[in-house]
C-alpha cells in the first residue's frame, strides 16, 4: 500500500530533528513489504520565505491535500518581521485548512528522561482550531483588538460543534490506549461561565455516550496543581486550546521536558505529526535537539495511518518505533544533553533509527 507523506522542515532545528524522524520512519517500515512510503518534501517557513517570498506558498497547500499525511517541524514564527504580509505563521493555517480540530499530546515517562516521575502515561486531547488563540478562531472576524494604546481585548470562541468533536476525539482514545479508560475535563465554569459552560455541556452530553470509559473534570487551576502532584491518577485529559497548550507543557515537564513532548494533529481526513516544540533557536545549528519529540510524532502519524486504513503494516511500523525508542533510552548511551546524555541528534536519532532493525515486536506485546 502506497503512502505519500508530505515533509515540512520548518524552522530552527527542524531541519535537524525532521530528516532523523523521516530516517527512522522509513527504517520502520523497511520490514513491511506491503508498505511503500513515498516522501514528498514541501517548503514552509522563513526558508521557504527566502527562496519563493512566502513561510506558507500556495503550493504547498495543494500538494499537500494530495498527500495522505504530514510532518511539519517546528515553526518559528515570534522571529518573524511583524511588517509582512507574506511571513504568515503556517502551522494554524495548516491546521485550520484540514481542518485538523484535534491535537494529542502524550507525556509518557522514558526510563532514565523522567527525572521526576518513572510511571507517567497521559494524554492531552487539546481543541485546535478555536479558543483564546486569536490566530486559530474558526469564527471569521474574531481574536484580539486593541480600541487605544492603553487596552487590548482578546475574544475565546468556544462552539459546540467543536466541543462535541474534541470530547469525541477524547473519549475515542479512552478507548484506543491501553490506559486507566478516563477522562479528566479541564475548564474554569465557575468564571467562564458562558464559553466553559457551552464546552462542559457538550463534553457531558458525549460523556454519557461512553458509559464504559470514567469520567471527571476539574477547573483549570486546580488541575494543575494535581498534574504535579500525582499525575499517575490521569490518563487522558480533555482541554480547550489555551489551557491544553498550557497543561501539555506542564506534562512535558513531568517526563524530561519539551524535547520529551510530541504531538499529533488530526481530523476527519488527514493527520500532521508535530512536536509541541517550538522552534528553539537558542541551540538551532548545533546538532544537540532532542529528535524524540519529532520521531515520536511521526510514529503517531503512522499509527493513525494504519488505524484509518486498518493497515496492519503501518501499525506494526509505528509499534517498531516505539520499541526501538524504549530501548535506545534504557540503554542510555544515545541521549541528547537535556535528557542526560551527551549525544548529537544524528546520533540519537541514528541509533533509534539501528534499533528499529532489531527490536521484538513480541517483547512489546508480553510488555
Ligand atoms: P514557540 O514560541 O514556537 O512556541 P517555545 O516557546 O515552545 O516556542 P521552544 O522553541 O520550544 O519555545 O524552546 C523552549 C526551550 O526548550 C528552549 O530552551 C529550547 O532549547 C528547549 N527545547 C525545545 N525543543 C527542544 C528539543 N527538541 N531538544 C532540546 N531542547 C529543546
Amino acid at each position: 500500500m502506497r503512502q505519500r507523506i508530505g515533509v515540512m522542515l520548518g524552522d530552527g532545528i527542524g531541519a535537524e530533528i525532521v530528516p532523523q524522524a523521516v530516517a527512522v520512519m522509513e527504517a520502520a517500515v523497511a520490514p513491511e513489504p506491503d508498505v511503500d512510503l513515498e516522501l514528498h518534501p514541501f517548503p514552509v517557513g522563513w526558508s521557504s520565505y527566502l527562496d519563493q517570498g512566502h513561510t506558507l506558498p500556495s503550493t504547498t497547500l495543494e500538494g499537500l491535500a494530495a498527500m495522505d499525511g504530514f510532518v511539519l517541524g517546528p515553526i518559528g514564527h515570534a522571529q518573524y518581521p511583524k511588517d509582512r504580509p507574506e511571513c504568515v505563521n503556517p502551522h494554524p493555517i495548516i491546521r485550520k485548512h484540514f481542518d485538523l480540530f484535534a491535537n494529542l499530546r502524550p507525556a509518557q515517562s522514558r526510563h532514565a528522561s523522567s527525572p521526576l516521575h518513572d510511571d507517567v502515561d497521559l494524554l492531552v486531547v487539546r481543541e485546535n482550531n478555536e479558543g483564546f488563540q486569536p490566530d486559530r478562531n474558526m469564527v471569521a472576524g474574531c481574536g484580539e483588538f486593541q480600541p487605544n494604546e492603553d487596552a487590548a481585548f482578546s475574544i475565546r470562541v468556544i462552539t459546540r460543534r467543536q466541543s462535541e468533536r474534541i470530547a469525541r476525539a477524547a473519549f475515542e482514545a479512552a478507548r484506543r490506549r491501553d490506559g486507566k479508560r478516563r477522562v479528566t475535563a479541564i475548564h474554569k465554569r465557575s468564571v467562564f461561565k458562558l464559553t466553559d459552560g457551552v464546552f462542559m455541556d457538550a463534553v457531558e452530553r458525549v460523556a454519557k455516550d461512553y458509559p464504559d470509559i470514567a469520567f471527571d473534570d476539574y477547573q483549570v487551576d486546580t488541575f494543575a496543581m494535581h498534574l504535579v502532584m500525582r499525575p499517575q491518577d490521569f490518563d487522558v485529559i480533555l482541554c480547550t486550546n489555551l489551557f491544553g497548550d498550557i497543561l501539555s507543557d506542564e506534562a512535558a515537564g513531568l517526563v524530561g521536558g519539551l524535547g520529551m513532548a510530541p504531538g499529533l494533529n488530526t481530523g476527519d481526513d488527514y493527520a500532521m505529526a508535530q512536536a509541541t516544540h517550538g522552534s528553539a533557536p537558542d541551540i538551532a545549528g548545533k546538532g544537540v535537539a532532542n529528535p524524540y519529540a519529532m520521531i515520536v510524532s511521526t510514529k503517531m502519524l503512522l499509527e493513525w495511518l494504519g488505524a484509518e486504513g486498518s493497515h496492519d503494516g503501518l501499525t506494526r511500523a509505528a509499534r517498531r518505533i516505539d520499541r526501538a525508542v524504549e530501548h535506545t533510552i534504557a540503554d542510555g548511551r544515545h541521549l541528547t544533553p537535556d535528557i542526560g546524555g551527551s549525544a548529537s541528534t544524528h546520533d540519537m536519532g541514528s541509533a533509534i533509527a539501528d534499533a528499529c532493525s532489531h527490536v521484538s515486536l513480541e517483547a512489546d506485546r508480553k510488555g
